[in-house]
């Protein structure tokens, strides 16, 4: 009896995060199942921003969304999308209420962690072929080498024709790879630190062997790759410097665990909060309040450009929204809210060290709400106010799904920033929340399925606010 009465009293008093295993109905964790699969077809097509735009734009063509047109007067329902230089979008779904009064945002970002080709790549070196690379993003350079990479992106010609190139995806094409030192000869290698097992300059990308077949020539291998790229895309080594290639893990998402409960993938951070904000608003077509989907380019080399969120293009979006209705932008932009989605990192078990285990996500209880992210104190963080928290608390439960706090790490451990800090600078209210991911910013990424699924619901109980 008393221990019931213990047990009722903590149950009443505690916080205690619950497993999306412990929340979730069977009919909802069967759709979690069915979610996954839709999301991982999205990851296999959504290899970089670009494609990710392609992605988006054919999924909000099919959900009768159009292109946006500045001046127009929307009304409510109306669907549209803004496309900014194929490598950022809003969409939105126009409210009932005026979008003078605010809109709904759900921010995230569509460009992952990669080897970019340099300007000049193509190079040759004791008979074998090569493309030097220049990572993009946070990466932990040793884990890019030995793996099957993929090659993806565009060169624009001066006549401003674009060619598109993705090769190693199909299991007919080749891949690429960095290569790295066998065990016998590493001795030398070994005793570098982590952060330069592998070096910067190191990861060149091997791209060919065969060498041209007139003995004349000097680079012999390195023409016979000219001559192939000539053949195939009708490029010539100084259209290189017109271009946007880079080398992308090639593998394609697959289950990960025995029970299959996880996702393991490439680019999950942040297609995993990208994907949910968009089949979240789709789901959403006739809104009290306009929702805005914002995803978003260069996030990972600090939103810069003008396809980051530094920039103009959410801001004008949603200005030009109120504008066309008569509104006023400004104001509608300083009465807007925002989730600004991206992942954040899950307690690993195998590695608890940098983690303070009683503020940090777990992978499998739902989207993690974060009120501050930054380094040591707070450097660079939105932290959200008290106020805005109590209100994206109370939309997430009504959403009836699993979801948690999570912060990043230990106060020293490290630190990192999203998007939220550009999106408040707006004068929009604005927090964190993403999936918990296990290896981010690693060629292959996991998450859990049903945390993807509750990322949906949340977006979803938001736009409904
Ligand atoms: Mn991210
Ligand atoms: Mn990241």
């Amino acid at each position: 009896m008393e221990h019931d009465i213990r047990q009722l009293l903590a149950e009443k008093l505690c916080y205690r995060p619950k497993n999306a295993y412990e929340t979730l109905s069977d009919a909802q964790l069967e759709e979690a199942q069915t979610y996954a699969e839709s999301y991982k077809r999205f990851l296999d097509a959504s290899k970089t921003e670009r494609e990710a735009v392609k992605s988006a734009v054919k999924m909000l063509e099919k959900a009768g969304f159009v292109p946006f047109e500045p001046g127009k007067k929307y009304a409510a329902g109306d669907k549209v999308y803004f496309n900014n230089h194929g490598k950022s979008l809003c969409a939105a779904t126009i409210g009932k209420k005026p979008v003078e009064e605010g809109v709904h945002i759900a921010a995230a970002h569509i460009d992952s962690p990669r080897l970019d080709l340099k300007p000049r790549p193509l190079y040759e070196k004791d008979d074998l072929g090569y493309f030097k690379t220049q990572y993009y993003g946070g990466v932990r350079k040793y884990q890019w080498a030995a793996i099957p990479l993929a090659l993806h992106g565009v060169v624009v010609l001066k006549d401003g024709r674009v060619i598109d190139v993705i090769v190693g995806e199909d299991k007919a094409e080749p891949v690429l790879c960095v290569t790295d030192l066998l065990p016998h000869l590493s001795a030398e290698q070994n005793k570098r630190t982590l952060a330069e097992g592998i070096k910067g300059e190191e990861l060149n990308l091997l791209i060919g062997s065969r060498p041209f077949k007139d003995d004349k020539a000097s680079e012999k291998v390195k023409l016979a790759l000219l001559e192939l790229l000539f053949n195939k895309y009708g490029i010539v080594e100084e259209d290189f410097l017109s271009a946007e290639l880079c080398a992308v893990p090639s593998q394609h998402a697959r289950d990960v665990g025995l029970d299959g409960s996880m996702i393991g993938s490439y680019g999950h951070d942040d297609r995993v909060c990208s994907y949910p904000a968009l089949t979240a608003g789709i789901c959403t077509p006739a809104p009290e309040t306009t929702w805005v989907v914002a995803l978003a380019d260069k996030e990972e080399i600090g939103s810069e450009g003008n396809t980051g969120l530094q920039s103009t293009f959410l801001e004008y979006f949603i200005k030009d929204l109120a504008e066309g209705q008569g509104g006023c932008g400004r104001r509608a932009i300083v009465n807007s809210q925002c989730l600004s989605a991206d992942v954040n990192a899950a307690y690993d078990p195998s590695f608890p060290d940098p983690f303070e285990k009683g503020n940090s996500s777990i992978l499998g209880k739902g989207p993690a709400l974060t009120k501050y992210t930054g380094s040591r104190g707070k450097g660079g963080s939105n932290d959200a106010s008290a106020e805005f928290l109590a209100k994206v608390r109370a939309v997430l439960d009504e959403a009836g799904v699993a979801w948690q706090s999570g912060c990043l790490g230990k106060v020293d451990a490290g630190g990192g920033g999203t998007v939220a800090a550009y999106v408040a600078n707006l004068g929009v209210d604005v927090v964190d929340i993403g999936v918990p991911v296990l290896s981010m910013h690693a060629p292959f990424e996991v998450v859990s399925k049903n945390d993807v699924y509750c990322m949906h619901k949340c977006f979803e109980a938001f736009f409904r606010k």
